[in-house]
């Protein structure tokens, strides 16, 4: 079986959301930013199944398996891992290569065609008839790079153009339909071209493939400005972002996103080095785009238009973004501009300056509320702090939410405890059940609390590891993972999420994996969480060493009254060392 692509793989997993997947299986209970349910893979009475959204992991606290969507079918329906991602590509409509290198599946005729067309409206780009449409591109300030890049292209002023051309290529009419590339005439005979004397922005999906397009039109007074492909089988609307295929690195390397809202929004900057920057092209932002986000970036930055529709747009974006677990900040554009104008008049400094002074959600919504309600008075302030409390509730990071609430203490003017005790009365806004309520085994799990702190802060692996290795102190088995993640992390600079677990077959690595991941947050009150957890690191260390070695220490004074008695005063010295090595806990420096 020739091996399937790593992109295509990511793209099928980022396509079937865990939650979805799972819910089909297994009745999940929603409770905070988790989901819960009776594990399918023990019995048991009370639920210590949790599905994470945010990380698209799940893992059981009572019999330890855990994975992501993939490792889930092969667990459940007990297939191979080909099998399970079949399964979920045709769930998807992703085409998967097959075995001897041709694409196979229902779908690839519609690639096709999209590819066709892609080319077709490039074609027509460069061609005599797209003279006009290039001297456009060229006054909105795009360049020919940026042409070639995105593949922009231009539909004829025409009824018939495209239709004709995809005919003597020999692709049929139903199939031009479903790809929504023409569609048919009211009078119920014959079909015309969608795309007409427009910008063509194809449209691809993770892995590169056209899979839509949107059309920016060229007359002076359009119907429809912009038009995109209407819904098909391999494009759905609201599901990716534009620009996502080519900024997916820069962001993913970035950690962090800009947001904006057309496509020239993002071609623009994209093209003065702005390269971690998407677009939502057409939908407000949708849940799905901010969950596929946030498997990429921890941090963005909405830079809506400044008039009231995209402050509007920005409004509605900050909870889906929060909820996913990412941290939000909103540029403020000077009005009548937008990212594309920014750059273009104001030069690319004057854009850099604006991301980087992008203000807080929490100063965002005080900004909006001063210019809607009056703060000064009691209930209009109230109301505010409920506001933004109802906001808050959807962090899941305790960390992030305490930070979070001492901002909106200073911004609104109030005590941090008082907010504290509003939001302790709030519904939803407990630190949910990170695995409180889950059965504890007898022995705690110091390895577990080690490995997930690690996963929050892989730098530190390779100076823990030389300790961890010192001989009894942890299992083999946490040392190899260790020594498998600390070569992820010098590649890829990070570690995180579902596209972790991937990268490891084994499906006891996998479980321990997404149990470090799925349970372990910081405790509430530890606000520095750097130092926190650097010192949490030695604690458990400290704990490791003592759980671990007190029974090797036994053994040693077993050993020690042996030899002893037999006089082996060779050995006794030898057990005497090892003790105290081993009791004075620097043995990690000795070499024998
Ligand atoms: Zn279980």
């Amino acid at each position: 079986m020739a091996r399937i692509p790593e992109e295509i793989i990511d793209e099928v997993r980022q396509s079937n959301d865990v939650v979805e997947v799972l819910g089909q299986y297994l009745s999940l209970k929603k409770t905070g930013s988790t989901y819960k349910a009776l594990c399918p893979f023990h019995q048991e009475r009370t639920p210590s199944f949790v599905v994470t959204p945010v990380k698209q992991i799940w893992h059981c606290f009572g019999c330890g398996k855990g994975g992501n969507v993939i490792s889930f079918l092969m667990e459940h329906d007990k297939v191979s891992f080909i099998e399970a991602l079949r399964t979920l590509a045709k769930r998807a409509n992703i085409t998967l290569p097959s075995s001897d290198g041709y694409k196979e599946g229902a779908h690839d005729l519609l690639y096709q065609a999209n590819e066709f067309a892609a080319k077709f409206f490039q074609e027509r780009l460069t061609s005599g008839i797209g003279t006009g449409a290039r001297e456009y591109l060229k006054n909105r300030g795009v360049s020919d790079q940026s042409i070639e890049f995105f593949r922009l292209g231009y539909a004829p002023n025409a009824w018939e153009d495209l239709l004709k051309e995809a005919g003597k290529q020999g692709l049929s009419l139903p199939l031009l339909k479903e790809a929504g590339l023409i569609v048919a005439r009211d009078e119920g005979t014959g079909y015309y071209d969608r795309f007409r004397h427009r910008i063509i922005f194809p449209i691809f999906s993770l892995s590169g493939r056209v899979i839509g397009f949107g059309g920016r039109s060229l007359e002076q007074n359009p119907q429809a400005k912009y038009l995109n492909s209407p819904e098909t089988p391999i494009y759905h609307k609201g599901r990716g972002f534009y620009g996502f295929c080519q900024a997916k690195s820069p962001v993913q390397d970035a950690g962090k996103a800009i947001l904006v809202e057309g496509n020239f929004d993002l071609i623009i900057p994209y093209q003065h080095g702005f390269k971690h920057i998407l677009a939502t092209s057409g939908t407000a932002l949708t849940p799905d785009q901010a969950r596929l986000l946030s498997r990429y970036a921890k941090q963005a930055v909405v830079c809506y238009d400044p008039d009231p529709a995209g402050q509007n747009a920005t409004d509605r974006a900050i909870p889906l973004l929060l909820e996913a677990g990412i941290d939000v900040k909103v540029a403020v554009l000077p009005p009548e501009m937008d990212p594309d104008l920014a750059i273009r008049r104001e030069g690319e400094q004057a854009f850099a300056a604006i991301i980087e002074s992008a203000i807080t959600f929490i100063e965002f919504k005080v900004m909006r509320a001063r210019l809607m309600s009056d703060l000064s008075q009691v209930a209009d302030k109230s109301a505010l702090v409920n506001n933004l409390l109802n906001l808050l509730a959807l962090v899941s990071d305790p960390v992030k939410r305490r930070l979070y609430i001492k901002e909106l203490a200073e911004a609104a003017g109030l005590d941090e405890s008082f907010i504290l005790e509003l939001a302790r009365k709030k519904e939803g806004f407990k630190p949910e059940g990170n695995g409180q309520d889950v059965p504890q085994n007898n022995k705690p799990d110091w390895e577990g609390e080690i490995l997930s702190i690690l996963l929050r802060r892989p730098e530190n692996i390779s100076t823990i590891l030389p300790e961890l290795s010192v001989q009894g102190l942890a299992s083999s088995r946490l040392i190899g993972l260790l020594k498998k993640l600390g070569a992820i992390y010098q590649d890829t600079g990070r570690l995180d999420g579902a596209g972790l677990i991937m990268k490891f077959e084994d499906r006891e690595e996998q479980s321990l994996l997404s149990g470090s991941l799925v349970h372990k947050e910081l405790p509430d009150d530890s606000l520095d969480s750097a130092d926190n957890d650097t010192q949490l690191l030695s604690d458990y260390l400290i704990k490791l060493r003592k759980q671990n070695l007190k029974p090797r220490l036994k053994d040693i004074q077993q050993e020690l009254k042996l030899a002893e008695k037999a006089g082996d005063s060779i050995l006794v010295a030898k057990l005497l060392r090892q003790y105290q090595e081993l009791s004075s806990g620097n043995s990690g420096n000795k070499t024998e």
